[in-house]
């Protein structure tokens, strides 16, 4: 996958740029700093999915049997982002739902949150064949679904799963465990990068730094329901 990111991260450059030309100022995202990139635009996630369609903008549609276009509150605080559907996810249209989704729920109830009070989404939403990572042109065609997604919903506060989504939401060749604790600005939404669930089933000895990254999320929260 190392190789393939610098290539994604130059397409994902090159739909900001198509962004700016619309108008849309697109992410910037920055350590702390922040910048605002993301106005609704009037767009719903009602209006984001009727664009999507019945997607085959990409050859992700010739194997997958069910686009999984994320779930949970339209107007949620917090979003969680992932990689891409897997097996289960692909089977029921739904995202993390499998094992790492069942782990994933227990993280968002650590908080004192549920499921249904976030929202759940991935960078792509088709499921690769065998699981392999996703390619430049599939999240080329993808990507910009999400960006309206996050433009509909207005998070505060975006929590990144794993590499892939951490360092294609952050314009990023950093690894996770760099990343990882730190929060960045991402078009004045909040970005705090976690492991993947996933990474989480093989390597449980990790689960308390993200107990530390998600603990970390929720006080960011509640200083913000404060005003403090
Ligand atoms: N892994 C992901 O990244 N997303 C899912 O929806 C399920 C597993």
């Amino acid at each position: 996958m190392d190789q393939k990111i610098p290539e994604i991260i130059a397409d994902i450059k090159t739909y900001f740029e198509y962004l700016k030309g619309m108008g849309i100022d697109p992410l910037f995202a920055s350590e702390g700093r922040s910048r605002k990139g993301f106005q609704s635009q009037g767009l719903t996630l009602e209006k984001v999915q009727r664009e999507l369609g019945d997607c085959r903008r990409c050859k992700l549609h010739r194997t997958r049997h069910t686009i999984v276009f994320g779930e949970g509150n339209e107007k949620a605080t917090l979003m969680f982002i992932g990689e891409g559907p897997g097996y289960d996810e692909d089977v029921q249209g739904r995202p993390f739902v499998g094992k790492a989704g069942q782990l994933l729920t227990k993280i968002i109830q650590s908080i004192r949150l549920e499921r249904e009070e976030v929202y759940i989404a991935n960078i792509i939403k088709c499921r690769p064949p065998q699981n392999r990572n996703p390619e430049p042109d599939e999240i080329q065609s993808c990507y910009p679904f999400l960006l309206k997604q996050i433009q509909a919903i207005q998070p505060k506060i975006i929590c990144a799963l794993g590499t892939f989504a951490a360092q294609t939401l952050l314009q990023t060749n950093a690894k996770i465990t760099a990343l990882r604790g730190r929060a960045f600005d991402l078009g004045g939404i909040k970005v705090f990068p976690t492991y993947h669930p996933a990474f989480l089933l093989r390597n449980p000895e990790r689960k308390r730094e993200v107990w530390e990254d998600v603990k970390q999320i929720s006080e960011w929260m509640a200083k913000e329901d404060t005003g403090t």
